[in-house]
């Protein structure tokens, strides 16, 4: 049975990100040459516009965002946790029922993050929330650098 990866939109030429540009991977797009899968953006699936400020961590990331431990907060001030959070619940929807095993996502976003994020200005260390949900539902994340593993020990 193949199981769809999902991977972050802008990886796979939409231009969704906060600055309106794609972040397409060619490396991405030959490694799911042969496989279905399903492009995701949470922050457009929250509804925020493209282009759009830029979103940061306060107090944490992903894991601590989900525990209730920090915020994602909008250049302007505006806390966007909430919308976030509930975002990215609505695209587990795919892995339910979809069998997602994999996904590839876009690093150093605050949505989809693999390993680093922004805290204010400063990038460190941390994961996005909907990376930290997905890991939560056991879903394999991978960063657009290890697509070379995308087969390894999966049915796709
Ligand atoms: S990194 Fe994630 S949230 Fe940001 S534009 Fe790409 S798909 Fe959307």
């Amino acid at each position: 049975m193949a199981f769809p990866v999902l991977v972050s939109a802008c990886l796979v030429g939409f231009h969704c990100r906060f600055d309106g540009r794609d972040r397409t991977s060619r490396g991405v797009l030959r490694a799911l040459a042969e496989t279905q899968w399903i492009p995701v953006c949470p922050e457009v699936n929250a509804g925020m516009k493209t282009p759009r400020l830029p979103l940061s961590f306060f107090g944490g990331s992903g894991s601590e965002v989900l525990r209730g431990e920090a915020r994602i907060i909008r250049e302007d001030g505006k806390d966007m946790t909430r919308p976030l959070i509930e975002s990215s619940r609505i695209l587990l929807d795919f892995v339910e029922k979809w069998g997602v095993k994999t996904a590839i996502l876009k690093d150093k976003s605050p949505s989809c993050g693999v390993r680093q994020v922004y805290f204010g200005e400063k990038l460190g260390r941390g994961i996005g929330v909907f990376t930290a949900l997905l890991k939560d539902y056991d879903v394999r994340v991978l960063h657009e650098d290890e697509v070379g593993r995308l087969r390894e020990g999966n049915d796709i």
